[in-house]
């Protein structure tokens, strides 16, 4: 099946569908802080690289990541479609993630990424291991 959309386009509507599904796994993420009463992080915070959260005072940044987007091999939901294109944007995310973990941990920063999946109950255990130096105080 031919492609209707452009890829300038095509980037649009992916970013809007990006950012929505960012939304939701961060807020996930918000319930998941309140739960276990982590608290000091600030959402948005305005730094290079724009980690999801960061500590501050902890020097941790959090980073939530679609399993698509970001290369996970957790699923497999490739298009085939334009599957060079899809491919060619995840290996640029994913170089982009690798530049911005270094940039921070270059600073002394702890870098916690958190797959969409980890968010599944059945990985609460996982997610909440990674969340540990958030926790400690
Ligand atoms: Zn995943």
């Amino acid at each position: 099946m031919a492609d209707v959309f452009d890829d300038k386009k095509r980037s649009d509507i992916m970013s809007k569908v990006k950012s929505k599904n960012n939304k939701s796994t961060e807020l996930k993420l918000i319930s998941i802080f309140n739960e276990y009463g982590i608290t000091g992080w600030r959402r948005n915070y305005k730094v290079k690289g724009h980690p999801d959260f960061v500590f501050v005072s902890k020097k941790i940044a959090v980073f939530v990541d679609g399993c698509f987007w970001h290369g996970h091999d957790c699923r497999n939901t490739r298009p085939s479609d334009n599957a060079d294109y899809w491919t060619k944007k995840r290996e640029r995310n994913i170089k982009h993630d690798k530049e911005i973990t270094a940039l921070f941990e270059r600073r002394g920063w702890t870098v916690i990424r958190i797959w969409e999946c980890e968010f599944k109950k059945k990985n609460r255990e996982d997610l909440i291991k990674k969340l540990k130096p958030c926790i400690i105080q």
